[in-house]
């Protein structure tokens, strides 16, 4: 059984986390913690002066934000970050300006951060935003020093990026996880991110909503022997109260407090379930690599880029089915093993099809990936053997932690949550949905439950049609 300190994790409370990883890492897999301090309470704002002091070596602070204007009545927040600084400070303020478009993780706006940041001689960084402007703060201040204190200010409950070690960055358009560095605080403001456009606060818990699949991809993964990172732990953080979360969706609707306070708990604690594994795979399975596909394309369709979060959760519909259908229907004795390992000559052609029309370099960097996904597949065939003989206890166990995708879809519309890519701001036709959907798998080196689909030959276009049919019914899908 899970260990209760585990299942209810505080994130503010470090030290007692600490010690509870500490007792269930047998093996000493788990990563450290990074961080110094998370706050997540009403008016944590006003600590941020004290916070400043507490941790950096001198009164040099250089503010950084993107140009998105957040007022909180008549006053603008990040304004009164600004002047509550300079009280005590020596406050320089970098807006990363996007010019209209969505900003995005690039290193050229990390370089602008790491120039801002010997520019200044800063002493910290703190940065006030969401997800991008936490992944750009991160990768620079690491570039600079990871000894200089970072600290984040989250604006909203937009995603699960603000308590890990990873940035997600844009490399020749494609989405990459890079090992950075942790925000050493984290400032969660109840009240500010209370007061955040819904549609933001709904994407983070669209990202969550990625607990009831990627874990288990990881799980399959791990398996497989594809993935020798899994561990129990940042599984146990998550479940249980998303479980809660999950089912007080509707007052999420209704702005209930508490039910807020429990969304930016189990945010953070999907952040530093990333951050124990070392990698972002107990957030991130099928749901994400869609997702990542919708990304890399929007730039070529003239489209912005739809709340990570709120993909997400679409993207989490479409694999808890996926997994119910293999659940319900796999046969194991079925499985033509040697259809099961497709060579490279075909494969390459497959990623190029995929991807090559957005650009030859995105084809190039998906395939030196997928080329190791393929090869390290080949060599675990006796771990695939033994899954396939010992398919029923394996199904026992994932049924334990998957939730069935009518709930999930009934809770969605709870919350108020969009359920269909249509209604992603902007919306994804479904042309591109469906090729995001189809071509998922042949995206760079992480084994998912669509590669097992794959290989076994189930995952096609008239698979994909399954899954849209389904998800119709419940009244989700494109
Ligand atoms: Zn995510």
């Amino acid at each position: 059984m899970a260990d209760q300190r585990l299942v209810y994790a505080d994130p503010c409370d470090l030290d007692a986390l600490r010690q509870a990883l500490a007792d269930n890492d047998p093996e000493h897999k788990l990563c450290p913690i990074q961080m110094d301090r998370i706050y997540i309470q009403h008016q944590a704002i006003e600590l941020l002066p004290d916070i400043v002091r507490e941790h950096a070596k001198g009164p040099k602070v250089l503010m950084v934000t993107d140009a998105t204007p957040y007022y909180r009545g008549e006053r603008s927040l990040k304004e009164e970050i600004y002047f509550l600084l300079s009280r005590t400070c020596d406050v320089r303020w970098l807006v990363l300006d996007n010019h209209d478009h969505v900003l995005h993780a690039v290193d050229e706006e990390s370089q602008k951060i790491q120039q801002a940041i010997r520019g200044h001689g800063a002493d910290c960084v703190v940065g006030i935003g969401g997800g991008t402007v936490t992944d750009l703060c991160k990768d620079a201040s690491h570039a600079v020093s990871d000894e200089m204190p970072l600290i984040i200010v989250q604006t909203a409950l937009s995603v699960n990026a603000f308590s890990d070690g990873i940035s997600i960055m844009l490399k020749n358009g494609v989405k990459s996880s890079l090992p950075t560095r942790y925000p050493s605080i984290l400032v969660v403001d109840l009240d500010v991110v209370r007061q955040a456009p819904m549609e933001r606060n709904l994407a983070g818990y669209g990202d969550v909503m990625a607990t009831w699949t990627a874990p288990v991809d990881w799980y399959l993964a791990y398996r497989l022997g594809m993935n020798n990172t899994y561990n129990d732990p940042s599984c146990d953080i998550l479940r249980r109260q998303n479980t809660e979360l999950l089912d007080a969706s509707g007052k999420l609707a209704e702005r209930d407090p508490d039910t807020f306070q429990l969304l930016a708990r189990v945010l953070t604690l999907s952040g530093l379930a990333m951050g124990i594994a070392g990698e972002s795979c107990p957030s991130s399975g099928t749901e994400h690599i869609i997702t990542h596909l919708l990304d890399m394309s929007a730039d070529k369709q003239n489209r912005d880029v739809a709340f990570h979060g709120a993909q997400v959760a679409v993207g989490t519909i479409f694999t808890a089915i996926a997994w119910e259908i293999l659940l319900a229907e796999f046969d194991p004795t079925k499985v033509d093993l040697d259809a099961c390992y497709p060579d490279e000559e075909k494969m390459h052609g497959e990623v190029q099809k995929a991807f090559g029309w957005i650009a030859q370099s995105t084809a190039d960097e998906c395939w030196n990936g997928y080329q190791k996904k393929l090869a390290s597949w080949k060599a675990v065939r006796p771990a695939f053997e033994d899954l396939l003989a010992h398919w029923d206890e394996f199904a026992a166990e994932v049924k334990k932690h998957l939730v069935s995708p009518a709930y999930l879809c009934q809770q969605m519309h709870a919350a108020g949550a969009p359920t269909r890519y249509r209604q992603m701001t902007p919306p994804i036709d479904p042309d591109t949905a469906r090729w995001a959907l189809r071509d998922c798998h042949l995206y760079r080196n992480r084994f998912t439950l669509s590669d097992l689909l794959y290989y076994i030959g189930w995952w096609n276009e008239s698979f994909i049609e399954r899954l849209i049919q389904r998800a119709e019914e419940l009244d989700a899908g494109l």
